[in-house]
């Protein structure tokens, strides 16, 4: 009888199958499912080579392949595929088995799926894994979810094909139940927002700045060796340097302007506005990608609506500086934001994160690793409390060092006409998060107002409510 595998993978597209083939790579035995069965038998065809593998027809046969307690990693579709999987998968499984979750599932599923699998008597695991199909092969970010206990017992496979850096795997048990897949759509909301402000950068440079896609390439290269050193400005280098094969320009010139999404900004915004957290940054970029898609609408309002007066040309060099210093200021706000919220869903769930090893898994593998992940990571250690990432010092001084720069890049694209939704959302929070007092006394006296909500005074306890007017 053929040997048993240590695991499983069902689900053969690009991610299953890089993850299988990562698994394998690192000396693991791999039984790989794919609900068409002419997908397992390419796979095994393209790269039944490269490893231990044991292709499976049937959910049978690939339950059977497995050593017991079986470890099944799911990689199919997000949403009701996953379910579908698991009601097939369950009948054919026995008490303590796992299922591993590896997409990109909402947290809510994940909670549901793992009481739903606790009831049958297995075990769940909702796990995000980062870095598309070149990381799923070479070596993702992963943010397991779930029982602590299974996750001991599958460690050494996710630890294995995880990303590494300095000698620590990119891998570290998250919390329970939906908690690494919460965590992953924060980190993806937070690419969101990354984005999002390197593209207002471009746009300023393009538009303020006078500079051609090749020339901001190499802007952003330079910004590459420097405190923005991060996989997103290197890979913006490449793009923006891309030459059209058809026109021979460049190739980013050509690119319809409307950003499509699949929904984890979505749900990361909707979540900061559940939670009551100050989300602009990632909700900003999630807003933006939604205006861009309205291309009919911008067309016509492109010949109605008026901009500015043409302005002066601009001090180039400056610009460029002023933009660097405002892209970096901006990026720490939206990870500062995201941060909090994962500080504020950690609360209400009690899932106890550990911040600090997020930033830590964040390094290697996945969309948005960065060298100043390692600042955050040292942020939380020495403060683990911490309510905002803006308040330690390294970054207090860091975005206090660049304000006078953000604040002119605003006020240069108000006045170009040129909207930078990020960095603009990004400031307002900074100058409302460090203001002692706001001007949230007037909303109140308002609400009191038309609504009788009452309101508290600064020189004493309890709630009051003011007659405001003579008819009132
Ligand atoms: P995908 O296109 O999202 O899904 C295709 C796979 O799902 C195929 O194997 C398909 O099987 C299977 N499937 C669909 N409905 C099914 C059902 N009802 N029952 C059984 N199998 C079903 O694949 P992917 O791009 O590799 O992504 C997999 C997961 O990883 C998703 O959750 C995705 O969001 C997440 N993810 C993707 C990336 C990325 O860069 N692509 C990065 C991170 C995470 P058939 O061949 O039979 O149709």
């Amino acid at each position: 009888m053929a040997e048993k595998s240590r695991i499983g993978v069902t689900g053969l597209a690009v991610m299953g199958a890089n993850l299988a083939r990562n698994m394998a790579r690192r000396g693991f035995t791999v039984a790989v499912h794919n609900r068409t069965t002419a997908k397992t038998n390419q796979f095994i065809e393209d790269y039944g080579h490269e490893g231990a593998f044991t292709g499976a027809e049937s959910l049978q046969d690939f339950v059977d392949a497995l050593q017991v307690p079986r470890t099944i990693v799911v990689m199919v579709k997000a949403g009701k595929p996953v379910d579908a999987v698991i009601d097939e998968l369950a009948p054919l499984l026995d008490q303590g088995d796992i299922i591993v979750d590896a997409g990109n599932s909402h947290f809510p599923d994940t909670d549901r799926r793992t009481a739903h699998c606790a009831e049958l008597g297995l075990r769940f695991m909702g796990i995000g894994v980062s870095g598309g199909e070149e990381g799923a092969l070479n070596g993702p970010s992963i943010m397991p979810g779930g029982d602590p206990a299974a996750y001991g017992e599958i460690a050494d496979v996710l630890t294995a094909i995880a990303a590494n850096i300095d000698g620590t795997p990119c891998c570290a048990h998250v919390g329970p139940g939906g908690a690494g897949h919460y965590v992953k759509m924060v980190h993806n909301g937070i690419e969101y927002a990354d984005i999002q402000l390197i593209a207002e950068a471009y746009d300023l440079l393009a538009h303020v700045g006078g500079l051609s896609a090749p020339e901001i390439g190499t802007i952003f290269e330079q910004w590459n060796t420097g405190d923005l050193e991060s996989f997103l400005i290197e890979i913006t280098g490449i793009v923006l340097a891309k030459t059209d094969e058809r026109t021979g320009g460049p190739l980013v010139d050509v690119i319809t302007d409307q950003a499509e999404q699949k929904g984890t900004g979505r749900w990361t915004a909707i979540d900061a506005l559940d939670l009551g957290v100050p989300l602009t940054g990632i909700t900003e970029a999630v807003f933006a990608r939604t205006l861009s898609a309205l291309r009919d609408e911008r067309r016509a309002a492109s010949t109605t609506l008026a901009g500015p007066a043409p302005k002066p040309a601009t001090d180039v060099d400056r610009l460029v500086e002023d933009v660097r210093q405002a892209l970096y200021a901006s990026k720490v706000v939206a990870y500062a934001q995201g941060f909090a919220q994962m500080r504020a869903a950690s609360q209400a769930n009690g899932w106890d994160l550990d911040l600090g090893a997020m930033a830590r898994i964040w390094r290697g593998g996945c969309i948005i690793r960065a060298q100043f992940l390692n600042r955050i990571t040292e942020a939380y250690e020495s403060h683990p409390d911490l309510d905002n990432l803006l308040m330690v010092p390294y970054f207090t001084e860091a975005v206090g060092n660049a304000q006078d720069a953000w604040r002119r890049v605003v006020v240069t694209a108000t006045e170009h006409g040129v909207a930078i939704p990020a960095f603009s959302s990004s400031l307002s929070y900074y100058d409302g998060y460090r203001r002692e007092r706001g001007p949230a006394n007037l909303i109140q006296g308002l609400r009191d107002y038309f609504g009788a909500h009452t309101y508290h005074r600064i020189d004493g306890d309890g709630a009051f409510h003011t007659r405001w007017s003579q008819d009132g």
